[in-house]
């Protein structure tokens, strides 16, 4: 029995086993299911029940690539790692001193829970922490990345700062509780760093999830117009059903640039939040924003690029990265979501048994049956797995 000392816990309210089942991450692309500890909380810390978890596009890179993720330093492979970031669950074990939270209370957690020390964590911007991955052995200052610089999500029971849990209200499905985290990564973008307010124009370009859910919080935020491009019509259609004025399928369009425009009165819009990942996309994004305009980069590009400094520097225009969900964004994101302001499971496609990771993966990366947000569950009843495929 789960009894390590100091931690409390309810055996009645939410049963906690000493193992648990575990996907680790071993060469590229390879994942395998074992046997880890259930982890201990320590100070500030709970322990959290994995009900669900979504695959993200940046679990992909990771498991087939590497970066971002740092363990020990270095690349995951081969290191006993478990990925996997956007999980929401059931506050199973309270570390010592932990009030904030009751034991089988539903949360999502965020990703990042920074040193608490350095500068940026100081302002809030624990998502960009400047001891990014220091956790381990004489250089541990405490940063935390579940599924990037620390064990994740495919698993079952996994360790959050309190820092990084949301608490959700029961009306809330777990499918739909995975995607706070992503919601708030798009309040960061656009309020946080952005400083959008109401009746400023915005355009996303590409319509994966982190794309979708822009579109819904800057509409729920009253951004006019919002435009949404891409180049599928499936995706696009979802864009308009999450509040999207207008989209735009470039592949149908030679000129985006001069469409946006259009459907902007003449003018370049206020916005451009980039999510496309394309290589023309900066420079169509720095030409989609009026003077002064803000375009912020939300994609992992896989090459460089070269982008028109010039027309960047004449033109007055703001070029930013964004890192996750800083500034308790996700909170924001959340009363959002609880007010039905925007209906996020419109993303989700498909669920399948925490067992089945890797066809998850697979519909995820290939897109099969028009995938769009995957999500595992350890504790998935026969007939919802019947209804998912
Ligand atoms: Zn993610
Ligand atoms: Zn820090």
């Amino acid at each position: 029995m789960y009894a390590p000392p100091g931690v409390k816990t309810n055996h009645n309210e939410v049963p906690v086993p000493d193992k648990q089942r575990a996907w680790v991450l071993g060469d590229p692309g390879q994942l395998s299911m074992t046997e880890k500890q259930v982890p201990v909380p320590k100070k500030a810390e709970v322990l959290v029940r994995i009900d669900a978890v979504a695959i993200c596009a940046t679990d992909l890179e990771i498991i087939y690539h590497g970066p971002p993720a740092s363990i020990q330093g270095g690349l995951p492979f081969n290191k006993n790692f478990t990925p996997g970031h956007e999980y929401m669950g059931t506050v199973a074990a309270l570390g010592p001193g932990v009030d904030e939270y009751k034991i089988g209370q539903r949360v999502a957690v965020e990703i990042h829970a920074g040193c608490g020390q350095c500068k940026r964590c100081r302002e809030g911007m624990y998502t960009s922490c400047h001891n990014y991955g220091l956790n381990y052995g004489d250089v541990d200052k405490g940063h935390r990345a579940n599924g990037f610089t620390t064990d994740g999500g495919f698993c079952e029971y996994q360790v959050n700062s309190v820092n990084t849990l949301v608490a959700l209200q029961d009306e809330m499905s777990d499918e739909e509780g995975t995607l706070v985290v992503t919601a708030g990564t798009a309040m960061y973008a656009l309020t946080e760093l952005g400083g959008l307010v109401a009746g400023e124009s915005v355009c996303v370009t590409g319509p994966g999830p982190i794309g979708l859910m822009t579109v819904a919080v800057a509409k729920a935020l009253g951004a006019q117009p919002v435009i949404l491009t891409g180049t599928r019509d499936n995706r696009l259609e979802i864009g308009k059903q999450l509040g999207a004025d207008a989209v735009i399928n470039i592949r149908k369009t030679p000129d985006v640039v001069a469409e946006v425009k259009k459907l902007n009165g003449g003018k370049g819009v206020d916005y451009v939040v980039e999510c496309s990942a394309a290589s023309s996309a900066v420079n169509d994004a720095v030409r989609m924003v009026n003077r002064g305009g803000r375009v912020c980069l939300a994609a992992f590009a896989h090459e460089e690029v070269s982008v028109d400094v010039a027309h960047i520097v004449r033109n007055n225009i703001y070029l930013y990265g964004i890192r996750g969900e800083g500034k308790s964004a996700t909170h924001r994101a959340e009363a959002y979501m609880r007010q039905k302001r925007f209906d996020a499971t419109k993303i989700h496609t498909h669920t399948f048994p925490l067992d089945d990771l890797p066809t998850a993966i697979r519909y995820a990366k290939d897109r099969v049956d028009d995938a769009i947000k995957v999500v595992v569950k350890a504790k998935m009843d026969a007939a919802s797995k019947v209804a998912a495929e």
